[in-house]
């Protein structure tokens, strides 16, 4: 009996020691990419909030879709690790340029300092796997040198797998050198398993020089390496200068000079057109389904499918094109309410058949919820939700109880008590007996304690 009296305190005092170390443990929360081990040290994010204030060097994973809607993006320059995790990114609006400056070069090595939009401004260095953007929309009118693309303006060193970029990318450019690329606009790196399916608007916004513009579905310029992709591409290009579209890379060039690379392109699907204009009388007018013009054959090229490519080029320039060109719009919008699958509106024209979707809507799924843990008064509790369409799961917290009107709580000093614990302080003593009672309290564990040891101590020789 006695042998069990004290199993019993000592591990109630173990008990305790753990849990005031484990507390204590909680507040040390940590912001950096690698702890000692090198295991990436994630941090979740939940909220729009949240996704805006990541910084260029952390390790981030989307833990909910999130719906952007209403927020003017500012273009992240980023050298970390970005897992999307299975979520996507609506409605993501860009209307301006990040603050990035990197050298881009022309296909006569002439370089200018250029600036970048898109979800990232520049990548280096970067890890970027399961960005999910539906529904961007980039609307950026500059007068900077400038590239555009879906997931980032700039990439260098670093690699883009397993992502999708589904939206509107329009960029108006006055400065001679610029483009829009569906997942990257000017760079180098690795892009796999990516997806595509992009309306692509490239307006020149100064005729009276001849500029430097590009467009491709995966990307606008460089030597990026691009495998297992696909494309589905709307080009609309206004240009009073030299055209460089290609249905996955409009440009494909080693930079700066002298730069010694073996590139690898294979595996890639494109589908779609190009409507374009080249008002220039010293024609190129490189527009073509894999890649627009190539200045090097340095790389891999295997299994890349374009059959399926339009290039529409027009001849007149004095109207810019874009992908909804109606003299009388007609426009209808048919919503599709969220279910298992996010929600969205359809925008068409009665009159030339033109269909955008825009307004991207949350999931909303049918949940079949289980108690996981009770909410009590002044303690939240737990619900696990299955989905009878789809089978997602999810947790969510169940709101502490509130204390129903008409009934008065006991404060701690006229409660009675009602579990004894060896620790706590007796509540019903009067505040200066408190200290006497809880010392008594400590004395006869100490003497008990002791006891115990001897007891043990005993035991044991006994035993020998
Ligand atoms: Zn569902
Ligand atoms: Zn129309």
């Amino acid at each position: 009996m006695k042998k069990m009296i004290w199993a019993v305190i000592l591990s109630a005092a173990l008990w305790l020691g753990y849990a005031a170390l484990a507390s204590a443990g909680e507040d040390e929360g940590t912001l950096t990419q690698e702890d000692d081990g090198g295991e990436v040290q994630w941090i979740d994010i939940t909220t729009p909030e949240e996704l805006a204030s990541m910084q260029e060097g952390g390790a981030y994973r989307l833990a909910a879709d999130l719906d952007m809607s209403g927020t003017d993006w500012t273009p992240l320059a980023f050298q970390g690790k970005f897992d999307g995790n299975g979520y996507a990114i609506l409605n993501l609006r860009i209307t301006q340029t990040g603050s990035c400056v990197r050298s881009t070069y022309d296909g006569n090595m002439v370089q200018y300092d250029t600036y970048f939009t898109g979800f990232f401004d520049a990548l280096e260095n970067a890890e970027v796997t399961g960005l999910r953007l539906i529904n961007l929309r980039i609307d950026v009118d500059t007068d900077k040198p400038c590239f555009a693309g879906g997931i980032a303006g700039y990439m260098e060193k670093s690699s883009i797998s397993d992502s999708s970029v589904q939206g509107i990318l329009s960029l108006k450019a006055h400065e001679r050198m610029f483009g829009v690329g569906g997942m990257i606009g000017y760079g180098c790196g690795s892009i796999e398993r990516t997806r595509a399916d992009v309306t692509l608007v490239n307006i020149d916004t100064d005729a009276s020089t001849k500029d430097e513009q590009f467009m491709g579905g995966a990307c606008a310029a460089g030597y990026p390496d691009v495998n297992d992709c696909e494309v589905v591409i709307a080009g609309f290009d206004s240009d009073h200068g030299y055209v460089h579209d290609g249905g996955l890379i409009g440009m494909y060039i080693f930079y700066p000079r002298g730069t010694v690379y073996h590139g690898k392109i294979t595996n890639n699907h494109v589908s779609g057109k190009i409507r374009f204009f080249e008002d220039n009388t010293n024609r190129r007018a490189y527009c073509k389904g894999f890649i627009g013009e190539i200045m090097v054959w340095e790389f891999d090229n295997a299994g890349n499918e374009t059959e399926e490519f339009v290039r529409d080029e027009i001849f007149t320039y004095d109207k810019d094109i874009l992908p909804h060109e109606c003299d009388s719009p007609s426009l209808k919008e048919t919503v599709t309410e969220a279910s298992c699958d996010f929600g969205f509106t359809t925008i068409s024209c009665e009159n030339c058949g033109y269909t955008e979707t825009d307004h991207y809507t949350l999931k909303s799924h049918d949940y079949e919820w289980t108690v996981v843990e009770e909410a009590k008064v002044g303690e939240k509790g737990l619900r696990h939700g299955v989905c009878r369409g789809c089978g997602a799961e999810t947790d969510e917290e169940i709101p502490e109880l509130e204390i129903p009107e008409g009934v008065k709580v006991l404060e701690p000093e006229d409660a009675a008590p009602t579990v004894a614990v060896v620790e706590e302080v007796p509540t019903e003593a009067p505040p200066e007996k408190e200290e006497k009672k809880g010392g008594g309290a400590w004395i006869v564990i100490a003497l008990l304690a002791a006891g115990a040891v001897t007891a043990v101590f005993l035991l044991l020789r006994k035993r020998k």
